[in-house]
């Protein structure tokens, strides 16, 4: 039995890559610094790897920026328009920035490639572009190199290469039209070339990640992974490859997956463990299981005595020999040591027993083998009764199990997930109520949180500004965007958020059944990092969060000004969620416990309420077939926490993305008085989507990319607006920026707004000249 790992967090312990990465791109440090950083960065992991008793330790699996761009380098997928910089003479590394992160210098304007979230986890990848009849060659030796470096250390070493399947599967397809996987035959032999060199060196064991493999897969995608694999092993008949599969389980592509010639294959038995049965039942006689018992993507403890049986039915079946342990997947996605949190607050002192980070989960994944071999019979069994001590007590423990949210639960009416009346019948008591103007004007909610902003909250935060002085400087802030918004014109007006530092956060912070790290940062993209918060327990709401700013603001304006909410879903996606109840569960709780703010919003005279959804969509499974279900509690949960108002109260939500053909019918659903939308980027045709589906409710398409510096003309404005009113009626439309303002400077977010308050009154001029 060999115990082995997928990938270790590369930010450093401290973000020290990050800082590293951000200093060298403001020209603060030399290169020399930067690879100096990561040198460092690498060889930490590996020792502390080695030191805990792992007995494969990946390599390759550091990387400056993404693992994927560091793959289309190693097989020269460099798009053409990044040439013009080779001329130049850029360094490699400079050349690998740039593709990540775009290039303006020196007279040329070179775009990023693109980014989209790796499978169905906060991290971003660099998107390979392809082109017809594309060429590859190899361009880096990055694994190699860092292969030769690991062994210089004396560190046992397995290279991690994405496999070539799933690097193709991850890319996008640019120019004329044709299918990715006919690159596969030009690209194999720069994996062979790749695959030779690490074998020469004295590479064993390598391992390819192939989490395409889990996916929903097409004849052609299961013939291009028996194909590529064959070549691969009809070469190199004795290097041992690992293949890795993780995300999702691999049953329903089982024939393909299990019988790829390779000498082990990797499962990720946290998200499916039922597959366990199944595969070993097709295995090929001398294939090897990895059992990947060890949750990598979430921060709870293992549970040993339910792992130790997964593991012992693996070694009945298999034998020992043919027995690997390891973490579910890549431990990217977690935070790095739960040691480094010693000034904790109090929760956290009682909630660690029950966590374990990347650090700990190498311990767990020794500590597993120990147990399962019965090595070090002793100090292993005492592990093992501390680890049921804290498993058992979780279980119990007063801290996460609150009676009260459990019988609010189980007491829920169907009901509570219901307005009162149809929209039809709200929507003109909303009219009577409000009385606004057609073509509505709104914002998205933040509006700049400037330096002084971020400055303040970070004074307070250390105690070095009082709570009276930071509060009055926040009623200032908000005091003048209020007044600024009427200034403009604007119809219903925003706080503007400036006392918020996240939109989940600033919820979490206020509600039972969380906390926070102060080092948990997971890379998010490049240098990005974030810190989930902890969902640990059930979730409730000691007191009003909102009402006091929401109220403030109102007192100041006659006109409406709306509040704001993150919704149950977006706090839930953006959180590492308790894994001792159905993710539906927790998402309820947080459901009701917005709810009831919904509630106080109301009956402190708030009309109008927006909760935010823009992680709804991200939360989508990975497999389609799996759609169904979480639509109905995610929209269900939405619906709870909108629906306890009356039909005068007018509820809104916004959503960010930019894909809404799937599910309209499950956003239409969520049945929000209002939503907003991101569509600007898109000219408007996401509103197809809408006017197909015959949407009912109202809706305020984006009418100017809120992430773009650029601020756009009313014209411009006016012909998205009169796009939209093609395809929807104009009382079913409101005028809105595409997201949220807080990332923008005052200045460009002042002429924006006031350019597109000037394109909703030339809207109502239309519509009054045709109406006349
Ligand atoms: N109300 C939030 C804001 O304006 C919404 C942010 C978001 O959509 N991500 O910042
Ligand atoms: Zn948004």
């Amino acid at each position: 039995m060999q115990t082995h790992n997928l990938g270790y967090p590369r930010i450093g312990a401290h973000r020290e890559l990050k800082k590293a990465c951000e200093n060298y791109w403001s020209g603060k440090i030399s290169q020399a610094d930067l690879l100096d950083t990561a040198r460092q960065i690498r060889s930490e992991n590996w020792k502390l790897q080695k030191e805990s008793g792992i007995d494969l330790i990946p390599v390759n699996d550091f990387s400056l920026y993404d693992q994927v761009l560091d793959m289309s380098l190693m097989v020269g997928a460099i798009p053409k328009r990044f040439q013009a910089l080779l001329k130049q003479g850029i360094s490699p590394t400079d050349l690998y920035f740039a593709m990540a992160r775009g290039y303006q210098k020196d007279g040329l304007d070179v775009v990023a490639m693109e980014m989209t979230k790796w499978f169905d986890t906060n991290y971003h990848y660099i998107v390979p572009e392809f082109y017809e009849n594309q060429t590859f060659t190899k361009t880096s030796n990055k694994v190699v190199e860092e292969y030769k470096e690991a062994k210089a250390m004396g560190i046992p070493a397995k290279p991690v290469l994405i496999g070539p399947v799933s690097y193709l599967l991850l890319g996008k397809e640019k120019g004329a039209s044709f299918d990715k996987l006919e690159l596969l035959s030009s690209l194999l032999p720069v994996y062979l070339e790749i695959l030779k060199a690490l074998q020469q060196e004295g590479a064993n064991w390598v391992q390819l990640d192939e989490p395409l493999l889990g996916m929903d897969l097409q004849d052609k995608d299961n013939r291009a992974f028996e194909y590529a694999y064959k070549v691969i092993r009809d070469t190199f008949p004795e290097l041992k490859i690992l293949l890795a599969t993780y995300f999702e389980g691999i049953q329903h592509n089982l024939k393909t997956a299990v019988n790829l010639p390779v000498c082990a294959l990797h499962l990720d038995l946290v998200r499916r463990t039922q597959q366990l049965e199944e595969v070993m039942e097709n295995l090929p006689e001398k294939t090897t299981l990895s059992l990947g018992v060890v949750d990598g993507r979430n921060i709870w403890r293992n549970d040993y005595e339910q792992s130790l049986g997964l593991i012992n039915q693996a070694v009945q079946k298999l034998g020992d020999g043919r027995v690997f342990i390891a973490p579910s997947c890549s431990l990217l996605h977690v935070p790095y040591d739960l040691a480094l949190e010693k000034d904790q607050s109090a929760d956290l002192t009682e909630v660690r027993q029950w966590l374990a980070f990347a650090r700990q989960k190498i311990d767990e994944v020794v500590t597993l083998k120990q147990l399962a071999t019965k090595v070090g019979t002793e100090e292993v069994e005492a592990k093992l009764r501390a680890n049921q001590k804290a498993v058992e007590s979780r279980k119990v423990s007063e801290l996460i199990h609150n009676s009260k949210v459990k019988e609010r639960l189980k007491a829920a009416l169907t009901e509570d997930a219901e307005r009162r009346n149809p929209f039809a019948v709200r929507k003109v008591k909303q009219a009577e109520a409000l009385n606004l103007n057609i073509y509505p004007t709104t914002t998205i909610g933040s509006f700049p949180q400037t330096k002084e902003v971020r400055r303040w909250r970070r004074q307070h935060k250390k105690g070095e500004l009082s709570a009276d002085a930071y509060n009055q400087l926040i009623e200032e802030e908000t005091e003048k965007a209020i007044r600024w918004q009427e200034e403009v014109g604007l119809d219903v007006l925003v706080h503007g958020e400036f006392e918020r530092n996240d939109m989940v956060e600033y919820f979490g912070e206020q509600l039972e059944g969380f906390v926070f790290t102060r080092y948990g940062w997971v890379q998010s993209y490049g240098s990005r990092c974030v810190k989930p918060p902890i969902i640990f327990g059930d979730v409730s709401r000691p007191e009003a969060m909102t009402v006091k700013w929401a109220t403030f603001a109102q007192s100041l304006t006659d006109k409406l000004v709306k509040g704001m909410l993150t919704g149950p879903v977006t706090i839930l996606q953006w959180s590492f969620v308790r894994n001792d109840q159905p993710r539906a569960e927790t998402c309820r709780q947080i459901a009701y416990a917005i709810r009831d703010e919904v509630s106080d919003l109301e009956n402190h005279g708030i009309k109008v309420i927006q909760i935010d959804e823009p992680a709804l969509r991200e939360g989508l499974p990975l497999l389609r077939k799996h759609w169904e279900h979480y639509l109905d509690w995610a929209v269900s949960a939405f619906r709870v926490s909108a629906s306890g108002v009356q039909d005068k109260t007018q509820i809104h939500t916004h959503m960010c993305y930019s894909e809404f053909n799937d599910i309209i019918r499950h956003i239409a659903a969520m049945d929000a008085d209002v939503i907003s939308i991101e569509t600007s980027r898109s000219q408007m045709e996401l509103l197809d989507a809408f006017a197909d589906f015959q949407y009912p409710n109202e809706i305020g398409p984006g009418v100017y990319d809120i992430h773009s510096p650029r601020i756009p003309t009313s014209e411009e404005m006016i012909t998205l607006l009169r796009k939209a009113t093609s395809v929807l009626p104009a009382e079913q439309l409101w005028v809105n920026p595409d997201c949220g303002l807080k990332t923008r400077g005052w200045q460009e977010t002042r002429e924006a707004l006031k350019r597109m308050v000037e394109a909703a009154t030339g809207m109502r001029e239309l519509v009054s000249d045709t109406a006349l």
